[in-house]
């Protein structure tokens, strides 16, 4: 397999300090966070410390001849003690989740308001999605980054302050054994750090393979490929993939272990060589008489102590480190760089039956990625109150001119203009508000059909009733029993609510348009989802959904640009045929030639339809 993890890999903006900096920033916001990390650390170091001190006490005692009631005191103490402090540890361990959850719903919260306030044009670019998935994974469950970060503190923070209370007492016997146990436990911090370094690493290479098994879990879930898969006996092909996949992980997951199993030798080896002198010193100082056999006991078990502070230690570093990089992909995601002014820009006032001129000046715009505009060095004027058709075979660019014009996205070169000034001028959150639009890729939200049409918690429930009722739905939608209350969207809500077919939420959507009644309307392919007698009635009422409105129109269906001013056919880029529906059929060109081939088959399907053939 290739081996590229290390050339794909990308740094972090942001290294451990920062991340745990902005972490412990969040946890102050929300109470109790560190408090109960600082009970925790504190129950376990005493637990620890508690725990290190009982026999060596209690053979203490012993040495020294202590009375029976001296040594059930002793036990008794020491037992209650432990007691006191698990209770109150397993108490802080208890409810420690709460406020860990509402930091990393809070960071949730941040991801979703920037997937939902940032500009279109980034959720095309491919490194945006990267740090999407990266920071949405930081965030999704109870074991992930942002939110087991603080049992890695936990961790770090007990097993250190351990250590150097267990190392101070060791040093009572010889200060050197502090020099040769540091000196063995930073050796073995770098090595770890180096077989960590591995996973680091081939992290690219790994997350492959689980996109790789992702997606077919994906496919084989689909109940939209499902008929496929039956139909194509694409079963085999499939099969293949998830063989593949685990091939490809069962190498990674060996050569992974292979690294980790060297690692841990070394580990095992220093961990013998660090608690093997002590162990040796002590029994050296003891057999000389130094020490009596219960100071060896605290002494003995202190050093034992070690071995899992140690571990702990390092363990807790390399999880901290893994999970800094998952906080920085938050952090870095958050932080993505808007292409476009949303506030601070030119301030643009929408009002009722205000003067709305567009213009595009020699536009040219590619999509990231792809070699070939769009458009090319593209113009065009859209009057005030003009309704203006586009037409033009699929990929002729039609939405993309509708995506410019709305301000989804910005040209590579050339200007688009309202009224004459540069769109980009303006605040775009205020720019939006000019539009009402019905796009081939709506989306309906769980919630009521009120909720829908009006985008709104508190719907005006008559402005609702008069926009279903124009855009042709009002008396469907009455035939529920929840009537304009009738929720939407199965996934929420999987006993009440009602699928609607595909012309039945385009007729929704239209309604929507009409809620928000902006003075430019665009309506891209409005109609695809409809039979021919429903498209008919949406051309009819399209004089009354637009009223004085300046619109564009595109559809597939040449035959509803007769509703329009001005109709331009899109081809090579730019515009190939301009003028009304008579004018172009009287050219006799290319949309002369569409039209004629369209209402051919138009034709022949209505008649085969009436029984022609
Ligand atoms: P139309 O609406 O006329 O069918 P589009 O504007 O949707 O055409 O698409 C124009 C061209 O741009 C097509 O070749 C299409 O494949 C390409 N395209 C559309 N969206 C994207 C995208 N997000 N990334 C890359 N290419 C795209």
């Amino acid at each position: 397999m290739k081996d590229s993890g290390k050339e794909k890999m990308q740094k972090p903006v942001y290294g451990l300090g920062s991340n745990i900096l902005f972490m412990l920033r969040r946890g102050a916001a929300h109470p109790g966070v560190l408090w109960i990390l600082g009970l925790e650390v504190a129950s376990g170091v005493a637990i620890s410390v508690t725990g290190l001190y009982m026999a060596p006490v209690f053979l203490g005692l012993l040495e020294k001849h202590g009375s029976f009631m001296e040594l059930l005191l002793v036990i008794a103490g020491f037992s209650l003690a432990l007691m006191g402090l698990n209770g109150l540890e397993a108490y802080v361990k208890a409810i420690d989740l709460v406020g860990r959850i509402q930091v990393r719903l809070s960071i949730l919260h941040e991801i979703n308001r920037k997937l939902g306030e940032c500009s279109f044009p980034l959720l095309f670019m491919p490194e945006f999605q990267d740090r999407k998935t990266n920071a949405q994974a930081a965030t999704k469950n109870n074991v992930c980054a942002t939110e087991l970060f603080w049992e890695t503190l936990y961790e770090i923070l007990k097993n250190g302050i351990c250590f150097l209370v267990y190392l101070l007492l060791i040093a009572r016997v010889n200060p050197l054994l502090i020099l040769s146990t540091t000196l063995i436990t930073v050796l073995g911090f770098m090595w770890t750090r180096h077989f960590d370094r591995w996973g680091y690493d081939h992290r690219e290479e790994e997350a492959a393979i689980h996109r790789k098994g992702n997606y077919f879990y994906q496919c084989a879930k689909s109940t939209a490929l499902a008929k496929d898969i039956r139909i194509f006996g694409m079963k085999e092909w499939l099969l293949d993939i998830e063989a593949d996949v685990r091939r490809l992980l069962r190498d990674f997951s060996g050569r992974s272990e292979r690294n980790h199993l060297a690692g841990d030798i070394i580990g095992i080896v220093l961990d013998l060589l660090r608690n093997g002198i002590i162990y040796a010193y002590l029994l050296a100082v003891t057999l000389r008489g130094g020490l009596s056999a219960s100071e060896f006991l605290l002494y003995f078990i202190a050093a034992t102590g070690f071995t899992s502070q140690v571990t702990g230690l390092l363990t807790g570093v390399g999880k901290i480190y893994r999970q800094s990089l998952e906080i920085s992909s938050v952090r870095e995601f958050c932080e993505t760089e808007e292409p476009f002014l949303f506030e601070g820009g030119q301030e643009l006032r929408i009002e009722s039956g205000g003067l709305y001129e567009f213009e595009f000046r020699d536009v040219t715009f590619r999509y990231p990625g792809v070699k070939k505009p769009v458009l090319e060095h593209f113009n065009l004027k859209l009057k005030s109150g003009e309704k203006l058709a586009v037409v033009g075979l699929n990929g002729a660019g039609k939405t993309t001119m509708v995506r410019l014009l709305c301000g989804f996205l910005d040209p590579d070169s050339g200007e688009v203009l309202l009224n004459g000034v540069n769109i980009r001028e303006y605040n775009r959150r205020d720019y939006y508000k000019l539009f009402g639009a019905v796009f081939q890729d709506f989306s309906v939200l769980a919630g009521s059909v009120a909720e829908n049409v009006s985008q709104s918690h508190t719907p005006d429930m008559d402005r609702v009733q008069a926009c279903l009722e124009q855009a042709g739905i009002r008396e469907r939608m009455e035939r529920f029993p929840e009537k304009y209350g009738t929720k939407l969207q199965k996934t929420l809500y999987p006993e009440e609510a009602v699928e609607l077919s595909g012309g039945e939420l385009q007729r929704l959507m239209l309604a929507r348009m009409l809620y928000k009644d902006a003075p430019v309307t665009v309506l891209d392919e409005p109609t695809a989802a409809l039979d021919a007698l429903a498209e008919k009635d949406i051309y009819e009422r399209y004089e009354d959904f637009t009223k004085g409105n300046t619109s564009v129109y595109i559809s597939h269906r040449l035959a509803s640009t007769r509703f329009c001013d001005r109709v331009i056919l899109l081809g090579n880029g730019g515009i190939l045929e301009e003028g009304t529906h008579e004018e172009l059929m009287a050219q006799g060109g290319r949309y002369a030639e569409l039209f004629e081939l369209q209402s051919k088959y138009y034709r022949e399907d209505v008649a085969a339809k009436q029984g022609g053939y």
